[in-house]
């Protein structure tokens, strides 16, 4: 018996993307591997300047990864056991686990509609041991940092974006990775912007900083024989760097990429599914493209079944997490994460999806919700 191939629509297509800059990539890794500088040569250092220019942060720190990003940053503001530092329940696991490994207690705030942080849950949640928020701008969506940082500002709290999933968001024209006191980047193959491994970076306008995280990625090691404090390996690779270089002249051309695609989705899938319009003053980037739907389980299968990759990011939440469990958080905490972790499902977005594609993608949601 033969069956037809069904028509595929995976989730990611990063081979395909690489493709398309390959000439490039491979002259920068020609140009690094004749320099013979690996590790902190002058691509990490040109690639932080450029990556910060484009933030309109003053300083940028590239780290190993997105984890280190945050981890580093939380161990440079001194968390001592018991110090609380406020995050969104709906995210990676990273955006709590680094409280834990800096050292302090990860605390929870509800989320509103848009999926990021409530600040009145926010607020809710100061206690005389808060030291810090981590608003993450999830999907690549900007998180509500004006009213964020007013809590800060009331408590005395430092302010950590976590914007791995946001490059090139903006909030009233106002980059990500320029709000808080300092924000934290994935460059994760699966972000918008990507090493061809891991990678990570931290912006700050805040020199001090700044300074104490070039010196943490590297052992704390200041120069070759003082040992200012105990820290990790946790550096960029030049190799890296040196893609990332010519990745970020695309960024805005892909970036723009992603929103039309995202436009189209919502135009087409609205009135079956809830889908992520920008709020006011918003411009998303969309490195997950994230509706809320009714019968979402039964969604997701027809959609895997007929050839259409979707996912859920994330299926449990972190304060539900087996890891979690000594901080005592129930199903009945957080209402409306508890209502959207129910509904939602990652379509495949990305630059280079076809409108063939994407039509497939439409048809079938539209189809299992009956027609329009
Ligand atoms: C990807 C991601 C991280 C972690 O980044 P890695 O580079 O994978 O360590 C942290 N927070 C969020 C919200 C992420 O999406």
């Amino acid at each position: 018996m033969t069956t037809a191939t069904t028509f595929q629509v995976p989730y990611s297509a990063l081979g395909r993307q690489a493709g398309t800059i390959k000439t490039d990539l491979l002259a920068a890794v020609d140009s690094v591997l004749d320099s013979g500088r690996y590790i902190l040569g002058p691509n990490v250092k040109a690639f932080e300047q450029e990556f910060a220019a484009y933030c309109g942060s003053r300083l940028a720190c590239g780290v190993s990864n997105g984890t280190s990003a945050l981890h580093l940053t939380l161990r440079a503001i001194g968390l001592k056991p018991g110090d609380e530092v406020i995050t969104a329940p709906n995210s990676f696991v990273a955006s709590a686990s680094t409280t834990v490994l800096a050292g302090g207690r990860p605390v929870f705030a509800d989320v509103l509609d848009d999926m990021n942080l409530d600040p009145a849950s926010v607020e809710a949640a100061v206690t005389p041991r808060t030291r810090a928020i981590v608003p993450v701008h999830l999907t690549g969506r900007p998180a509500r940092m004006p009213e964020i940082l007013d809590v800060a500002k009331r408590h005395n709290l430092f302010v950590l974006e976590d914007a791995a999933q946001a490059v090139g968001a903006t909030l009233n024209g106002r980059r990500v990775g320029h709000w808080g006191d300092a924000a934290a980047f994935s460059l994760h193959p699966l972000k918008n912007l990507h090493a061809y491994g891991d990678g990570g970076i931290v912006t700050s306008d805040d020199q001090t900083l700044m300074q104490h995280l070039d010196v943490a990625r590297s052992h704390g090691l200041p120069n070759r024989d003082t040992l200012a404090f105990w820290s990790f390996n946790s550096r960029l690779d030049e190799l890296q760097a040196a893609m990332l270089r010519v990745q970020l002249r695309h960024l805005e051309a892909w970036t723009e990429e992603r929103r039309r695609l995202a436009f189209r989705y919502n135009e087409r899938l609205r009135g079956c599914v809830i889908v992520p319009d920008e709020g006011a003053g918003e411009r998303h980037v969309y490195q997950t493209y994230m509706i809320q739907a009714e019968r979402r389980d039964d969604l997701k299968r027809h959609l895997v079944e007929n050839g259409v990759e979707a996912l859920v990011h994330y299926a449990t939440p972190i304060h539900l997490q087996p890891a979690a469990r000594d901080f005592g958080y129930t199903e009945r905490d957080f209402p409306m994460c508890k209502r959207v972790v129910d509904r939602i499902l990652s379509l495949p977005l990305y630059p280079g999806l076809t409108g063939e594609q994407q039509d497939r993608v439409c048809e079938l949601v539209v189809a299992f919700y009956g027609g329009k």
